[in-house]
């Protein structure tokens, strides 16, 4: 490795990854100890690598050395610092040293386990663990892996709701005939993330069958019961077949929990397959002052949470749970000569390849474990009610100064807020809060993010990095104040 003159490549030679490991482990531990120093959000302009980076790759071994300079002096400055203590915006992805630690273990055994056979460790353990975590969010016994339903490790929320969709699709199929896909209806709120959308695209149903519901202040954007009924009745008066519904406790833009036990009493007497989308809350639902916000559950057929959102398990892991795996395998499942197997010809494993897209699937469940067993399950919660706690505090904050509103009642660590209009000028007052987005970002200091609610542009606080404190939300109320004052005043 050291040259390329006829030396034989040992890529893991067991003494170099020890010496270089430990090298890469003092890099990324500097880098959390200085992660303060940098602009949060990257001030990069597109395409500020192409200038600093060789044209083609070496032909020969550079250092470790010359990479981690290079890494300091080139990549950083267009990294932006998810890991921040002043990161806000959109929603967390938390780091922890134990998820870190499971990452690293993943990837030094390096297994591919999309079969039960390719390594029963990282099967079973996926099975335990999202055991446990059903357990802990007191899902239904339906969900967990003893009887027909289970729980599988997607590598986003995206992933899991096309993985249910693909499935409620052929299963309705089956039921009414494979020519009937343009007449299958999906439901949603206006409120549900695009990754709906871009799973309806995928499974091919007609964009004019996504049924999507409109919501307003009046139930903080959550989605209305009644307005869900009168959809799927006009549907099914007009011929169409109502198979999909996607409820959400705490959407992207701004937290609304939907009324999951209404909605979900309509999805089964309709026969339609329900899934419930709490990405960034089902987190919060592990303590027991939150469980209510899932209440209903029991009426889904699926459930999905990212744990790489507030769960302190390093990005990718997002945990779906079915009550019927069936309909997930007979969507997803093929069986070629190559992969066949005794254990999977007896039906006597599950083979997590037939739950995903991919074939190939990562070790992602010592991650999990890791994270559940360093920290267990009780400090989690403090963790949790923690950020909740700070972004109380950011919400007293807000409220005290009269040139900014609380956009939508608070419910977990999210605080949606925006520059009061002047004189009813809603146009003028959109593009305040988007001009003090900029400043405020541009600054460094900070990084927050923005939505759309009912025409408002509002601007979103999101508490949850695993390294914020009190002083960091001060700090950043405080830059969004001086920010504010000099666009009021100019
Ligand atoms: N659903 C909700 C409520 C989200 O907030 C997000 C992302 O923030 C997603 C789905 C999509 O998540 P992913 O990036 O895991 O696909």
């Amino acid at each position: 490795m050291e040259n390329g003159s006829g030396k034989v490549l040992k890529p893991m030679d067991s003494e170099q990854l020890r010496e270089y490991g430990h090298r890469m482990v003092d890099f990324i531990a500097d880098y959390y100890k200085t992660i303060e120093d940098f602009p949060v959000l990257s001030q990069v302009q597109p395409g500020y690598l192409h200038k600093l980076l060789p044209d083609s790759a070496p032909d020969h071994p550079e250092t470790l050395d010359q990479v981690l300079d290079d890494v300091r002096a080139k990549i950083l400055p267009g990294v932006t610092h998810w890991q921040s203590p002043s990161f806000f915006a959109y929603y967390p992805s938390n780091s922890s040293v134990a998820g870190f630690l499971g990452e690293m273990l993943s990837a030094g055994l390096g297994i591919v386990g999309f079969s039960w056979v390719t390594s029963p460790a990282a099967t079973e353990l996926e099975m335990i663990v999202l055991d446990w975590l059903a357990k802990l969010l007191n899902l239904p016994e339906q969900f967990m892996s003893k009887g027909n339903g289970g729980g599988v490790i997607q590598g986003s929320a995206s992933e899991a709701v096309l993985v249910v969709l693909i499935a409620a699709r052929d299963k309705v199929l089956r039921s009414v005939g494979k020519n009937a896909l343009q007449k299958l209806v999906v439901y949603s709120s206006d409120q549900t993330h695009s990754a709906l959308q871009k799973a309806c695209q995928i499974a091919g149903i007609h964009p004019e069958n996504c049924r999507v519901l409109k919501t307003d202040s009046s139930t903080n954007y959550a989605l209305r019961p009644e307005l869900l009924q009168e959809a799927v009745s006009q549907d099914l008066d007009a011929g169409l077949i109502p198979f999909f519904l996607c409820a959400n406790v705490g959407t992207t833009s701004s937290t609304a929990v939907d009324p999951l036990a209404a909605l979900g009493k309509i999805a089964n007497r309709n026969e339609m397959w329900f899934h419930v989308d709490a990405a960034y809350a089902g987190s919060a639902c592990i303590c027991p002052e939150y469980r209510q916000y899932i209440d209903g559950v029991e009426t889904a057929d699926s459930f999905n949470m990212n744990a790489h959102k507030w769960f302190l398990t390093n990005f990718d892991c997002s945990l779906l749970w079915v009550k019927d795996q069936d309909s997930l395998t007979l969507a997803l499942s093929t069986n070629p000569e190559f992969l066949k197997n005794k254990a999977s010809q007896a039906n006597l494993v599950v083979d997590y390849k037939d739950w995903q897209i991919p074939l190939g699937r990562r070790f992602r469940s010592l991650k999990l474990w890791m994270v559940l067993r360093l920290y267990g399950s009780e400090t989690l919660k403090s963790y949790i009610r923690n950020h909740i706690k700070l972004a109380k505090e950011f919400e007293q904050l807000v409220s005290q100064d009269p040139n900014f509103e609380i956009v939508t009642p608070r419910i977990f660590s999210l605080v949606c807020f925006r520059l009061v209009p002047v004189k009813n000028e809603e146009k003028k007052c959109n593009n305040r809060n988007r001009e003090l987005l900029d400043a405020v970002n541009s600054s460094g200091k900070l990084f927050i993010s923005h939505t759309a609610l009912s025409g408002k542009i509002v601007l979103r606080c999101a508490i949850g990095a695993p390294l914020t404190e009190e002083k960091h939300v001060k700090e950043a109320w405080k830059v969004i104040q001086e920010e504010a004052s000099y666009l009021l005043h100019k």
